[in-house]
């Protein structure tokens, strides 16, 4: 009982969001060690994972960042994770026969963040291998030229109730206010899925060409589930460095 209390302020992104951008080595060995290189592939995992609704706010970005700067630049595995979920929060908003609070209370996690999980017991001592998977990370140069190239798009689609936007509230939001939930949740969540739908088949051999209306998706869902501190952040610290060096 104590593991699902903990998992719920921590998924919520009470305490989890703090922290700021860098990863840590016990992190950089959570995500090659553990998750992306092993238990994302077991089925016990993908339960998880849907009970928890993903990951805490931070590990929800910091997985993103990890899968765009150590393979390939793009959030493949990310994409595929987030379609499964919002698909799922599709469904457990339109529930029909179930009043509005409950509703809601479905979008909670039920299940602790794996990778607090992990780091609250995890005694890492940091290997050369983590320092310098930690230090390709938190260069971040693809994230933040992806996270430049969508700007204006993205910037309009955040939760109006982060940074002013005029995208969908996200779910932080929708379970602080405890809603009420607007009838069109249901239809923007899965015109959402499908637009991720679109980006992962994309990223596939023989994938359809996308423009940015989907490429963006993967921010947009991930802004949904965890918020959107993490990208309001690397914009600033971005717009910060370039001030510095003009
Ligand atoms: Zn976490
Ligand atoms: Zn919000």
């Amino acid at each position: 009982m104590e593991r699902t209390n903990r998992s719920r302020a921590d998924n919520l992104g009470a305490k989890s969001s703090a922290g700021g951008l860098d990863i840590t080595p016990a992190e950089a060995k959570y995500w090659w060690s553990w998750f992306i290189f092993g238990s994302i592939m077991t089925v016990e995992t993908r339960h998880h994972l849907r009970r928890s609704w993903g990951f805490c706010a931070r590990h929800t970005w910091q997985h993103a960042m990890v899968e765009i700067e150590a393979w390939g630049g793009r959030p493949f595995g990310t994409a595929i994770l987030y379609e499964d979920l919002c698909g799922r929060a599709a469904r457990a908003v339109g529930a029909r026969l179930k009043p509005a609070p409950l509703r809601l209370r479905r979008l909670r996690p039920r299940a602790v963040c794996l990778a607090c999980d992990y780091l609250q017991i995890a005694q890492t001592v940091a290997e050369p291998s983590h320092l310098e998977r930690c230090a390709r990370v938190n260069r971040r140069e693809r994230t933040t030229r992806l996270l430049a190239e969508l700007q204006p798009l993205w910037r309009e689609r955040t939760c109006p109730q982060c940074l002013g936007g005029k995208g969908i509230v996200c779910r932080m939001h929708l379970l602080e206010s405890a809603g009420p939930l607007g009838r069109s949740l249901l239809s923007q969540l899965e015109r959402l899925r499908q637009r991720l739908e679109l980006f992962v088949r994309s990223m596939t051999w023989r994938g359809p060409v996308v423009g940015a209306d989907v490429q963006v998706s993967w921010l947009e869902v991930l802004g949904w589930f965890a918020g959107w501190n993490f990208p309001a952040a690397l914009a600033s610290e971005t717009a910060s460095t370039t001030s510095r060096r003009s």
